[in-house]
């Protein structure tokens, strides 16, 4: 069988269906339309998409209202990743001089489709809009807008587009806008324009209160400024918006606190923490804070009593490392310290909670899914 068959197998299925359907509800045209449509669909299976084409733009000119069929047609196409066919039959139709003005927009919005699976952004971008000039509240030419601005990395224009969305749905919309904001705020941090950095992040806050991103630029800029006070204050208040996210400062959390030579405090913050949020394993932040202070035994004792109530990879791998040191053991408390943090390199570090998309880099924008915010950190512990 050769390929092109059997790609059309489900070409033939979905026009098949669609002409029962058509027989059905225009059963005076029956006859004429009937045989017409087999002739196309003849042509379309002998793989002649050309005349295919050609005989149903002319059956659509006699009669508009089985445009739908065009567009099933267009979606399968564009299903199957043969763009240039759904281009064609979009093209041939919006080129129809009879076509009515209520189809316009609809046949548009397809071709914008069809631009878009093929990659063609700006042609994309350029029917869209023309969209929203004919149906000025047309919701999905703006998502689609405001995907390809995305794509393009054009940020200005995606908030152009996401505000007029967003009293429709803020708790969809706020939350995308917020990232786009914090996506220019990143481009200022690299340019070193402070102001304008803030003046993003805060906009970022007041579309998206939970904004984590948004904080943690706002904590790193206070912090590289050598506010660490205003920047311990940030980084903690991430606990509010979202606890896990936690994880993610703990590092320049901890640098903070080291500038101000306040381990006690940072001690008792941790363990007040930990208390909070079980699931966030600070234990071995908590160990290494203690050996700082305190030295190694008070570290030792604190993670064999925290292990026996909450085991973790991690931890265990950093109690043997500990007594390693302290007592010489033999070599296989080397080779399990080596075993364990293989175990803890293959597990996941970051996971996205609406597509499951696991990674070990942190992600704003899921790779998987293209879902702001999703990726969360997911540390793999030993059953317990
Ligand atoms: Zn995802």
């Amino acid at each position: 069988m050769p390929v092109w068959s059997l790609a059309i197998i489900p070409v033939a299925i979905g026009f098949l269906w669609l002409l029962f359907r058509t027989k059905q509800s225009h059963k005076r045209q029956q006859s004429t339309l009937s045989s017409e449509y087999f002739k196309g669909l003849n042509y379309l299976l002998n793989d002649e998409q050309g005349k295919a084409l050609d005989v149903f733009v002319k059956l659509v000119e006699s009669n508009w209202d089985t445009i739908d069929m065009q567009f099933t047609l267009g979606k399968i196409y564009r299903k199957n990743g043969e763009m240039d066919k759904a281009i064609k039959i979009h093209q041939g139709l919006i080129a129809r001089p009879s076509l009515p003005e209520r189809y316009r927009s609809k046949i548009l919005q397809e071709l914008g489709y069809d631009y878009l699976g093929a990659g063609w952004f700006d042609r994309a971008e350029g029917l869209f809009k023309e969209v929203l000039i004919q149906d000025q509240k047309s919701a999905e030419a703006r998502h689609n807008l405001i995907l390809i601005y995305q794509q393009e990395k054009d940020w200005f224009k995606a908030i152009d587009i996401a505000v007029d969305l967003f009293s429709e749905n803020p708790t969809v919309i706020g939350p995308m806008i917020a990232q786009y904001y914090c996506e220019l705020a990143e481009i200022n941090s690299t340019k070193g324009d402070i102001s304008q950095l803030q003046n993003n992040a805060n906009k970022a806050l007041r579309y998206d209160a939970s904004c984590v991103r948004a904080t943690v630029l706002l904590a790193d800029q206070e912090k590289v400024a050598g506010d660490d006070k205003k920047a311990i204050k940030l980084y903690e208040g991430i606990e509010k918006q979202d606890a896990e996210s936690m994880i993610l400062v703990i590092d320049s959390l901890l640098e903070c606190y080291e500038n101000l030579a306040a381990q006690d405090k940072l001690y008792d913050y941790l363990v007040a923490l930990q208390d909070r949020h079980e699931n966030l394993f600070l234990q071995n932040v908590i160990a290494s804070v203690l050996e700082k202070s305190q030295g190694k035994q008070p570290a030792i004792d604190y993670l064999s009593n925290k292990i026996k109530r909450q085991p973790s990879l991690a931890g265990m791998q950093k109690l043997i490392s500990y007594k390693q040191k302290e007592v010489d053991a033999d070599e296989i408390f080397s080779d399990l310290t080596t075993a364990l943090s293989v175990m803890q390199k293959d597990s996941v570090e970051y996971r996205c909670q609406k597509c499951g998309f696991s990674t070990n880099t942190h992600y704003w924008l899921c790779p998987s899914c293209n879902n702001w915010g999703s990726v969360k950190p997911s540390v793999v512990e030993l059953d317990q």
